[in-house]
């Protein structure tokens, strides 16, 4: 089964449509996360290691046994897999 992640930063959005970023129109992006992608663009608008910088303190928050250089490569490898990333 494919866990559904933002496809920019990796953040699993299980059902909480809450964290869905909106489009130009005002609906909701099937692909990134509120924090990513609001109104049509990314928030974000720095290449691959800036997302992995970017994202390490939210992933440290949410997991209280893992060391910051463990994040940081776990990110780098999911986040190349990406949709945003992927074709770069
Ligand atoms: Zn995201």
């Amino acid at each position: 089964m494919d866990k559904k992640v933002c496809q920019s930063c990796g953040m699993p959005m299980d059902d909480a449509d809450v964290m869905f970023g909106t489009e130009q129109d005002g609906c909701k992006s099937s692909d990134y996360c509120e924090f990513c992608y609001q109104n049509g663009a990314f928030t974000m608008n720095g290449d691959i290691d800036e997302m992995v910088e970017t994202c390490v303190p939210f992933v440290m928050q949410g997991s209280l046994d893992v060391s910051e250089a463990d994040v940081r490569a776990m990110l780098k490898e999911i986040l190349p897999d990406l949709k945003r990333w992927k074709n770069r």
